[in-house]
């Protein structure tokens, strides 16, 4: 059993002693085999939800309506689920039921892919019912029975189908790409927010370009918001091949760059697509920087403006199109402003109102950001002296 798993194993250990089976199961097996890092271990069994909570001290509910309990062990949490089938699926989405079952076998059915579908003993030992070891192997996505079946169940697989070859660098099997095309129009009933999820995995992923054509040629982009009719634009990114996103700010920037979308049209975009607030005010601030890389005349006011995270942010994305300059270079530029934000400016409005005489109200905004401007392009020095008698001739000249 490979060390990553030795603290959970007393877990498994404890449920099996109370006469359940358990198993580590999907991503952290499949990424174990693979010899990639994982990130949380999943654990499926067939005590119920009740009977895991018997057992141990520490749970939480996180999910216990679809069999869900966290186990807490010595400060790390495991997710455990009892195994379950699902039935219904009337809607194309979720199960009309979710079924907890005691059979291991039932369980891996209803998973998507053959290389999610393993599971992994206490001891050691693979369960592998569907060739998800071979899969592997081979870098296969291929859907656990029929893909037409398992696509009309819940049409958000198709998505993971598409991020999976991405993270992973794999191959679409070919009867799972076909499934995916003829299905590819049933994403329109999946929330956009789960759509999302994926699609960002997709451009973090470790070959984008692949998981890009796939999402192209499948038609699956035409269900997501605002890239229905955008299919000539969308494949100008599989001739970017430099690809080196570090996070969903770069991520969304690429494509709205690519897309060519102005401020505003940003807004709207990354809106339909249920981004954050947060997100969305990070991307456009990234946008003018990406433009002034882009024309080889990046200034002064435009870093201020970014914020040194937007600003490097902006800069790896320039970079998949050729347009960056060396980060050291970018560091040096910014860390020469003069001031990094407003409120290192040697004046603020109280000061203007008691020593200039300025009434609060937007001259007084106008006049600060004026003076903002200028001390950020070097033509006045940030002390209080040079900013009030700048405020007297501003005011002179009316
Ligand atoms: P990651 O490393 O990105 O988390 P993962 O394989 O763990 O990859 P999750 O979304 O965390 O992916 O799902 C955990 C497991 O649950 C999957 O490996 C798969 O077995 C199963 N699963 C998740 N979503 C679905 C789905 N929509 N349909 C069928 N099985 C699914
Ligand atoms: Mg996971």
């Amino acid at each position: 059993l490979p060390a990553i798993f030795e603290p959970a194993r007393p877990v498994l250990q404890r449920i099996e002693d109370a006469g359940y089976e358990a198993y580590f199961v999907g991503g952290c097996v499949r990424d174990t085999v693979l010899g990639d890092p994982i990130h949380d271990i999943d654990i499926a069994t067939s005590a119920y939800p009740s009977e895991i909570k018997a057992i141990f001290d520490r749970t939480v509910d996180t999910g216990i309506e679809h069999g869900t309990v966290m186990i807490l062990d010595h400060g790390t949490g495991y997710e455990t689920t009892t195994f379950r089938t699902e039935s219904g699926y009337q809607d194309f989405r979720r199960p009309d039921n979710v079924t907890f079952v005691r059979s291991l076998s039932e369980d891996l059915k209803r998973r998507d892919f053959t290389i999610n579908a393993l599971a992994l003993k206490e001891n050691g030992e693979v369960i592998d019912l569907f060739n998800g070891l071979e899969d592997l192997k081979k870098h296969l996505i291929k859907a656990v029975g029929n893909p037409n079946e398992r696509f009309h169940e819940d049409a958000l697989r198709m998505m993971r189908a598409v991020r999976f070859a991405s993270k992973l660098d794999f191959v679409i099997a070919t009867e799972t790409l076909t499934g995916i095309k003829q299905n590819a129009d049933l994403l329109g009933k999946i929330a956009v927010e789960r759509i999302r999820v994926e699609f960002e995995k997709l451009l973090m992923g470790q070959n984008p370009v692949a998981g890009l054509s796939d999402f192209l040629r499948t038609g699956l982009y035409r269900y997501c918001p605002g890239l229905a009719n955008r299919y000539d634009s969308l494949s100008g990114l599989l001739l970017l091949n430099n690809w080196q996103i570090q996070n969903v700010d770069q991520a969304w920037a690429v494509i709205v760059t690519q897309l060519g979308l102005n401020v505003q049209e940003t807004s709207n975009f990354l809106r339909q697509w249920k981004t954050s607030n947060e997100l969305i005010t990070n991307v456009k601030r990234m946008l003018p920087v990406i433009q002034e890389l882009k024309a080889q005349k990046l200034s002064a006011l435009c870093l201020f403006n970014a914020g040194e995270k937007a600003v490097q942010d902006a800069n790896q994305v320039a970079k998949l199109y050729g347009w960056s300059i060396p980060d050291e270079q970018l560091k040096e530029q910014y860390n020469a402003l003069p001031i990094k934000s407003g409120k290192e400016l040697a004046v603020n409005g109280g000061t203007l109102i008691k020593e200039s005489g300025i009434k609060p109200g937007r001259l007084l905004g106008k006049i600060l950001n004026q003076l903002t401007v200028e001390v950020v392009n070097g033509n006045l020095a940030n002390n209080k002296g040079d900013l009030v008698t700048e405020v007297e001739k501003i005011k002179k000249e009316g």
